[in-house]
C-alpha cells in the first residue's frame, strides 16, 4: 500500500503541493487528474525521490520513501513510467528494456523480464533490434511500459501515458493498463485524459493548484457535474 500524508513540495517560491494526502491500496487503479501545472508530475516525482519533499510522509508497504534513495525504490517493487517516455533513442528496443532490469540482483531475471514485456507487447518483440528513436510515439510508450515491467513491480506509477497519441493508440494503451490491473498490479495513473482515466480507475483524486479538491469512487466522479464541466468538456 502507498500512503501519502500532508505532503508539501516547493520549487523555490512556487508551492507545487500544498499538503496533499492520498492512498493507493494493493490491487487498485487510482487516477490523479487535474489541469496543467496542478502538481500531478510533482506528486509522482516526489514518491520516487526525484524531487525532495518539504514536509509530510510517503510510505510504501511500511517503507519510508522520503528516507529511501531513488535507485532503491525500484527494488521495493515500485516502477515509474515518466511523462514523455524517455526512451534511449540510440539504443535498440531490447537494450531499452534491459535498462529496466539494472536493479535486479539476479540477472537471470532479465530473460524472464523480456518474456513478460514481450507477452504484453508482441509488437516490441518483432522490433526488438530496431533503434528506439525510430519507433512511433505509441511504440515508444510501449517501450517505456515494457521497461517498467522488467523489474517485476507490484506497483507502477504512470505519468500521462496517453500524451500525444492518436485515439486508437490511446485505447490500446488503456487496455494494456487494464490488463496489468487484472494481473494484480497496483497502478497510480496521472492523466490529463480525465475521461479515460476515470473510466478505468477504481478511485480517483482531483488535484487543483497543489491541493486535492475532490476524491472518491472513479465512476461517481465521472458522473459528477463539476468534474464533467471542468475536465470532461461537458
Ligand atoms: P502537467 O499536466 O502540465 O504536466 P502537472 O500537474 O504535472 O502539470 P507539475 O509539473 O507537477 O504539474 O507542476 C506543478 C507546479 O510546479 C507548476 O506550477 C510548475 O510550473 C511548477 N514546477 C514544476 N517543476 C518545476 C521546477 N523544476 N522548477 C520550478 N517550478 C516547477
Amino acid at each position: 500500500m502507498l500512503d501519502i500524508k500532508d505532503l508539501k513540495v516547493s520549487y523555490g517560491a512556487v508551492e507545487a503541493l500544498k499538503g496533499i494526502s492520498l492512498h493507493v491500496d494493493d490491487g487498485e487503479i487510482v487516477s490523479l487528474i487535474g489541469a496543467n501545472g496542478a502538481g500531478k508530475t510533482t506528486t509522482l516525482h516526489t514518491i520516487t525521490g526525484l524531487v525532495p519533499a518539504q514536509s509530510g510522509s510517503i510510505t510504501f508497504n511500511g517503507h519510508d520513501l522520503l528516507a529511501t534513495k531513488s535507485g532503491k525504490i525500484v527494488t521495493l517493487g515500485m516502477a515509474h513510467i515518466p511523462e514523455g517516455r524517455h526512451v534511449f533513442t540510440r539504443m535498440t528496443v531490447q537494450e531499452n528494456l534491459e535498462m529496466g532490469a539494472f536493479s535486479l540482483k539476479d540477472q537471470s531475471g532479465v530473460g524472464k523480464g523480456l518474456e513478460r514485456a514481450f507477452e504484453y507487447f508482441p509488437r516490441l518483440k518483432e522490433r526488438r533490434n530496431q533503434l528506439a528513436g525510430t519507433l512511433s510515439g505509441g511504440e515508444q510508450q510501449m517501450v517505456a511500459m515494457g521497461r517498467a515491467l522488467m523489474s517485476n513491480p507490484t506497483t507502477i506509477l504512470m505519468d500521462e501515458p496517453s500524451m500525444g497519441l492518436s485515439p486508437l493508440l490511446v485505447k490500446d494503451i488503456f487496455s494494456i493498463i487494464t490488463m496489468l490491473h487484472a494481473k494484480g498490479i497496483t497502478i497510480l495513473l496521472v492523466e490529463q485524459n480525465a475521461k479515460m482515466a476515470l473510466s478505468i480507475a477504481d478511485r480517483a483524486y482531483v488535484l487543483e493548484t497543489g491541493r486535492i479538491t475532490m476524491e472518491g469512487d472513479a465512476n461517481d466522479l465521472l458522473h459528477d457535474e463539476k468534474v464533467r464541466r471542468a475536465y470532461l468538456g461537458a
